[in-house]
């Protein structure tokens, strides 16, 4: 049977009582309209998952009690951050909602030479994290991916950790698919490597006008490694969620 999955405060769980107030309680009562008896998934956004059976609901709260605790596992043990170059907002959404269902662990927007769009109000950042945290709660992640914002690109390019990826449409030589499978990438640290496979993976997606020249030869000489998607020219919406399940695929995860 289908179980509401639900992110919840971890300190709403205290042993095995959960307290659940505010909009997940109102959705509980109000908008699912469960009882007592009902049986829900709570989860404290670290992997963990508990089943809880609903006790009572009052106008206040909902209380419960976990029958069950477990690893969530459906993490892909690849983490991929996604710095996707800003978009229009409606556009980001889709994105942040797609992405988050195939498993990227974390979105960082960044500013880009070719950006048309003006930077975000902070109140879209909250609308944005609804966004993910539904999307997580919808496909069942363990996790809620996080989300940061604005950055520079330099900025960008300078944090990175483990292999790094730039889809970029002027590649000609190198596909996603080599990219992925070399291990001998320059920017590819030791720490990050688990056999012959590395545990973090950032994929750059430039804006509706593309890369600028030097923002590619910036990235290149981080170890940023440009590749192709094929030859078709995606959109910048689309671009992020085809080299994430291209990553995932390569890595034995779908
Ligand atoms: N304006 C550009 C396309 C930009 S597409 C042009 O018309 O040539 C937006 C982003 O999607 C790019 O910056 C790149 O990161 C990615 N992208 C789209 N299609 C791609 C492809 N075939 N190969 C690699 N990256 C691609």
């Amino acid at each position: 049977m289908h179980m509401h999955r639900f992110f919840v405060p971890p300190e709403w769980i205290d042993g095995d009582r959960l307290t659940i107030s505010g909009k997940q309680g109102h959705q509980i009562k109000n908008v699912l309209r469960l009882r007592p008896g009902d049986r829900i998934v709570a989860l404290d956004g670290t992997g963990v998952e508990c089943e809880v059976r609903i006790l009572d609901i009052t106008t206040l709260e909902v209380r419960g009690i976990v029958e069950q605790r477990r690893a969530c596992a459906s993490e892909p043990k690849l983490e991929i951050t996604l710095y996707q170059a800003l978009l229009k907002g409606s556009k980001f959404e889709t994105v942040l909602q797609k992405c988050t269902e195939v498993g990227v662990s974390e979105f960082v927007l960044f500013e880009s030479e070719r950006c048309v769009t003006t930077p975000p109000e902070p109140s879209r950042l909250d609308r944005w994290r609804r966004i993910v945290v539904e999307a997580a709660e919808q496909s069942r992640r363990g996790r809620v991916p996080g989300l940061r914002g604005m950055i520079g690109f330099g900025e960008a390019c300078h944090e990175i950790d483990g292999l790094a990826i730039m889809p970029w449409e002027g590649e000609r030589r190198r596909s996603i698919r080599e990219a992925l499978q070399s291990r001998r990438n320059p920017s590819v640290s030791s720490s990050s490597v688990e056999g012959d496979r590395v545990k973090k993976l950032s994929i750059f997606i430039g804006p509706e006008g593309g890369f600028s020249a030097s923002e590619v030869e910036l990235a290149e000489s981080k170890g940023i490694v440009p590749v192709s998607l094929g030859k078709r020219i995606l959109r910048a919406e689309t671009a992020g969620l085809v080299a994430t399940a291209a990553a995932l695929y390569e890595y034995g995860e779908m």
